[in-house]
């Protein structure tokens, strides 16, 4: 069996053994997927390689401890650690970000966002958002999720690709649509968008039309601790965010907001949404904030756009286009089309995974395939610059991705190709033996 390199909890490093002992079929599992986590390339623009630290704290016995309500507030008793834990996780929160109030119970960004939802409007409401086709998420009033059953969402996108600096979110007709529909509220934010979003003008068009204005940060909160990215908080009214995305802290949610929506975002979250809190997550998400306070981790972010930057570089000049024609942020969207027009996202995102390099497919702008195929790519750094990866490391990533693809049908090709692969990860091990953990070490000064 492999030696996992995390043990926490009350039994310490027995705890892996017992579970060796008591469930071999599982612990066989997880220890596959370690391998596969550091053996293969992870450029899937929401995920990231959370610390020890943030391990320990998540995979601990306050997985034990009932808390429904809130510090002080609670429908059961034994809390008095539990709410120091929450409160200080609430504190770091409102000192990182700027923000008047934090709730950090929601299990993640979607209970985050229809949280919100369920604090601020009625159902049949009238919400604004980005097209999930546009680069928006499923709960920005998607058909198939329960937001877009609940709420009447009108959707605006991007420019055309035509346009000089296209591609860019469509603010003209952001305008006309709140002033035609008179919306409660407007999203900002989006899972696929290649840029910086200035909450500017979807303040100042709120503001406009008398609507709420929420940022979903899911993707970009990283960068926003990392002051490399411009920040809602003061801005919009509420902000969502996920935290194991470029915030690098464990799987969740959270929601800052101004004082005034506190106590209808509070009990939106619960008894409105969930039962009783994660504590041990709220607990891993205190130790995330702590490290994204560090000068360690403002390096971090800095470093997660240059990789962004030379990634897509290197892209361009093999001849892919990108959405936009660039990136500001963490990740990058590849339009396939210019590269090999016979060549979709789905037989892409499979080549590739088969080389070891893991990342996925994902509708552009106006794609004339369905979401299930895709004329796209998209890629994100936080992992790999966790990993300690720099912009050397970038136009090797970049050179093999256009190998793999230009090179789909020869085997040979593609075995060479997955050594180069397996051999650039044996440098850049997320979880190295016995050595520093590289989110630390590649940052301090
Ligand atoms: C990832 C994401 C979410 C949802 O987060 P989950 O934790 O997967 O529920 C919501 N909004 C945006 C913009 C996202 O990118």
């Amino acid at each position: 069996m492999s030696n996992l390199n995390f043990d926490t909890n009350a039994m310490g490093s027995k705890s892996v053994q017992y579970l060796i002992d008591s469930d071999p079929e599982i612990f066989g599992f997880l220890s596959d997927e370690l391998i596969r986590q550091r053996k293969t390339l992870q450029l899937i623009a929401s995920e990231n390689f959370t610390s020890p630290a943030v391990l320990a704290m998540s995979g601990s016995i306050l997985t034990n401890k009932y808390a429904e309500g809130y510090p002080k507030k609670r429908y059961y008793g034994g809390n008095r650690f539990v709410d120091e834990i929450e409160d200080i996780a609430r504190n770091r929160a409102t000192e990182l970000f700027g923000a008047e109030h934090a709730n950090v119970q929601p299990h993640s960004g979607a209970s985050a966002n229809l949280a919100v939802y369920q604090a601020l409007l009625e159902p049949g409401d009238t919400i604004l958002a980005m097209r999930l086709d546009q680069g928006g998420h499923l709960t920005h009033g998607a058909p198939a999720s329960v937001t877009g059953k609940m709420y009447n969402f009108q959707q605006y996108g991007l420019t055309p690709r035509s346009k000089e600096g296209g591609e860019r979110i469509d603010f003209d007709f952001l305008k006309q649509l709140a002033t035609t529909h008179r919306p409660k509220l407007i999203v900002a934010g989006a899972t696929a968008y290649p840029r910086e979003i200035d909450p500017l003008p979807f303040k100042e068009i709120a503001d406009e039309v008398g609507a709420f204005l929420m940022f979903d940060s899911a993707h970009p909160m990283g960068l926003i601790a990392a002051k490399v990215h411009p920040s809602p908080v003061e801005l919009a009214d509420v902000v969502t965010f996920t935290t194991h995305k470029t915030l690098r802290g464990p799987r969740g949610g959270a929601i800052l907001c101004k004082e005034q929506f506190a106590k209808k975002i509070d009990s939106a979250v619960f008894p409105g949404l969930q039962g009783g809190p994660l504590e041990h997550i709220i607990g891993a998400k205190a130790v995330a904030f702590k490290e994204a306070q560090s000068d360690n981790f403002g390096r971090y972010g800095k470093q997660i756009k240059v990789n962004a930057a030379k990634l897509g570089e290197t892209l361009v000049k093999e001849g892919f286009r990108l959405v936009s024609n660039g990136t500001d942020n963490h990740l990058i969207l590849v339009d396939l089309r210019d590269f090999d027009p016979e060549l979709d996202g789905k037989v892409a995102q499979e080549v590739l995974d088969s080389v070891g390099i893991t990342c996925n497919r994902n509708q552009i702008p106006d794609d004339p395939r369905k979401p299930l195929i895709t004329s796209g790519l998209r890629l994100g750094t936080a992992a790999m610059t966790t990993a300690g990866m720099k912009s050397d490391q970038m136009e090797l990533v970049g050179n093999l991705i256009a190998n793999t693809l230009k090179n789909r049908s020869n085997e040979s090709e593609l075995k060479s190709i997955k050594d180069q692969v397996l051999e650039l990860c044996s440098k850049y091990d997320p979880y190295p033996d016995g050595n520093e953990w590289p989110g630390l070490s590649n940052f301090s000064n």
